[in-house]
C-alpha cells in the first residue's frame, strides 16, 4: 500500500481496513462511520467543545429544517446555497404549502432566534456553537470525509454590540482553531480568502487550508466576519447604553470535523496505514504478548500486569490477547495507528523489562518496567512533536515560489501550492485558474509578506502575495 503512488487508493483503503468510514451506502454522497472513525471524531469533537465552552460559547442544537422565508431573508446567502440545498416538499403524498430545507448551514435557523433573545446590550455578547451533520448537494465529484452531501462540522455564531467586538471575538476564533489543529500535528496556511470568494453573506472569510498528499488542499475550518449584513436581514437589534436601538455584529465559524479526520489520515498516515496523534488515538498504547514455549501462562501474567500498571496511570491502553500471531497483531494496531506498542516476550520478563515501539519510525526500545510509565508517557509527546515537525517540513516543501505562468502550470501540475504576486483583479483570478486548473485561496494573515514581483498574468503592480492550490 503506497501513499506516494496512489494516494486515492491508498485513502481508500485506509478507511475500509481501519474502520474509518464505508462508503458503500446506497446514497451517493453519503457515508457510514465505522467503530474506530467515529471515535477519533468524538475525540475531537470533545476537545473542540471543551474548548469553545471555556471561551464563553454555549452548547446548542438548533432544528435541522429551515423555512424558506427565513432562508430567503438575506439576498447573498441564498444565491451562494440555492443551488446545492436539499428540499424538503412533501409529507406522504401531500404537497407541503410552504416548502423547508435541510439546514446547508445553521445562520438562517438560528437568526430568526437570536431575534427573540437579544434585546439590551446586557445579552450580548451571544456566543452559541452545535457539533451537527449539514446537507449540500455537491455537484462535483463526491469523496469520503473531504466532499460528501452529509457532512459532519461544528458551527458556532456570535452576535456582539459592534464591529470591534466581532474582530476580538474573529481572533478569539482563529485562536481556539489553530490551538485544536496545531495538537492534532496539522500544518496548513491561515488565509484570508479573496472577495470573490467568501462565504455568501459575509464581510470577509479566513479559512485554513491544510496540505494533502494529491496537492489539492484542504480548508479544515473557516471563520467569518459577518458585519450586520445578516442582523439588517433578520432585524437582530439591541438597546444600547444610551436607549438607542442598534443592529449587531455578527461572527460564526465552521471547523469541518470530517475534514479534519480526513487532514489527520492523509498527513500523518504512512504504507503500514494509520498514524495517530496520541491526543485523539483511542487507544494509546497497545500491549503485544509474545508467546514462548511452556512460558505462555507466565508471559500472559506479565502482560497484564504491564496492562493494569499503565491503566492505572490514566493511559488509554488495551492488551492484545486474541489468537492471532503476534507479527499479526503488529500489523494489525499498525494499519489502526495506535501510537506506541509495547511488546513483553520472555526475555522482557525475565530482566523486569519491556519493549517499546513508536508508530511514527517503527523504532524499538527497550526499558525498565519501573520506568515504563515515565518513559510511555515522554514518548508520547514526542510522537506529538515529530508529526507536527513532519508535516510542517512537507508544507514548506510543497511551496513553491513561482512568478511566470508557465511554472505556474508545472507547479500546479506537480501537485505543489504555489507562492504568487497578484494584482488584485478577479480577471487575472479567472486566468490563473483556467490556465493552471488552481485557485488563489488567498493570502496569509499570520505574517505579512510583501510582493516582490508584478502581477504573474498582467504585469501591472501587484497587490498582495497569495497562495494558488488545487482545492477540495
Ligand atoms: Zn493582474
Amino acid at each position: 500500500m503506497k501513499k506516494d503512488e496512489n494516494f486515492s487508493k491508498w485513502f481508500d483503503e485506509i478507511l475500509l481496513n481501519a474502520e474509518i468510514l464505508d462508503n458503500r451506502y446506497p446514497i451517493k454522497g453519503f457515508a457510514v462511520y465505522k467503530g474506530w472513525g467515529t471515535r477519533i471524531l468524538r475525540d475531537i469533537i470533545e476537545m473542540l467543545e471543551r474548548k469553545l465552552m471555556e471561551t464563553g460559547h454555549t452548547p446548542m442544537l438548533f432544528p435541522v429544517a429551515i423555512s424558506e422565508d427565513s432562508f430567503k431573508k438575506e439576498a447573498r446567502h441564498i444565491k451562494g446555497f440555492t443551488s446545492e440545498v436539499f428540499w424538503i416538499t412533501h409529507a406522504g403524498d401531500r404537497k407541503l404549502k410552504k416548502r423547508m430545507l435541510l439546514r446547508p448551514t445553521s445562520e438562517t435557523a438560528m437568526y430568526p432566534m437570536f431575534a427573540q433573545w437579544i434585546r439590551s446590550h446586557a445579552d450580548l455578547p451571544l456566543k452559541v456553537f452545535q457539533s451537527v451533520c449539514v446537507y449540500r448537494y455537491e455537484t462535483k465529484a463526491t469523496r469520503p470525509l473531504f466532499r460528501m452531501r452529509e457532512f459532519l462540522w461544528n458551527e458556532a455564531h456570535t452576535a456582539h454590540r459592534d464591529w470591534e467586538e466581532a474582530e476580538e471575538q474573529i481572533r478569539e476564533a482563529i485562536k481556539i482553531y489553530d490551538e485544536i489543529f496545531k495538537t492534532l500535528g496539522l500544518s496548513y496556511y491561515i488565509l484570508k480568502r479573496p472577495d470573490f470568494d467568501k462565504f455568501a453573506g459575509a464581510a470577509y472569510s479566513i479559512a485554513f487550508d491544510a496540505w494533502n498528499p494529491d496537492g489539492r488542499v484542504n480548508q479544515i475550518g473557516t471563520v467569518h466576519n459577518l458585519g450586520e449584513n445578516f442582523s439588517r436581514a433578520f432585524d437582530i437589534t439591541y438597546e444600547d447604553t444610551e436607549g438607542k436601538q442598534r443592529y449587531v455584529t455578527q461572527t460564526c465559524y465552521g471547523f469541518g470535523i470530517s475534514r479534519t479526520l480526513a487532514a489527520v489520515i492523509s498527513q500523518h498516515g504512512d504504507d503500514h496505514g494509520l498514524v495517530l496523534p496520541p491526543e485523539i488515538s483511542p487507544i494509546q498504547v497497545v500491549i503485544v504478548p509474545i508467546p514462548y514455549k511452556g512460558l505462555e501462562a507466565k508471559i500472559e501474567d506479565y502482560a497484564k500486569g504491564v496492562f493494569s500498571k499503565l491503566k492505572e496511570a490514566g493511559l488509554r491502553v488495551h492488551l492484545d490477547e486474541t489468537d492471532k500471531t503476534p507479527g499479526e497483531k503488529y500489523y494489525y494496531w499498525e494499519m489502526f495507528g495506535v501510537p506506541v506498542r509495547v511488546e513483553v516476550g520472555p526475555r522482557d520478563m525475565e530482566d523486569e523489562r519491556i519493549t517499546i515501539c513508536e508508530r511514527v519510525d517503527l523504532k524499538r526500545t527497550s526499558v525498565p518496567l519501573e520506568e515504563a510509565v515515565q518513559l510511555i508517557n515522554e514518548s508520547l509527546k514526542k510522537i506529538s512533536k515529530k508529526l507536527k515537525e513532519k508535516s510542517l517540513l512537507t508544507l514548506k516543501e510543497m511551496t513553491v515560489d513561482v512568478s511566470d505562468l508557465e511554472s505556474l502550470r508545472k507547479a500546479i501540475k506537480t501537485k505543489k501550492i504555489a507562492r504568487i504576486c497578484w494584482c488584485g483583479n478577479i480577471g487575472c483570478a479567472e486566468k490563473i485558474r483556467e490556465e493552471s486548473g488552481g485557485e488563489i485561496r488567498g493570502y496569509r494573515i499570520d505574517i505579512e509578506e510583501v510582493p516582490e514581483h508584478s502581477c504573474i498574468i498582467c504585469g501591472l503592480e501587484a497587490e498582495r502575495v497569495v497562495y494558488v492550490a488545487r482545492a477540495y
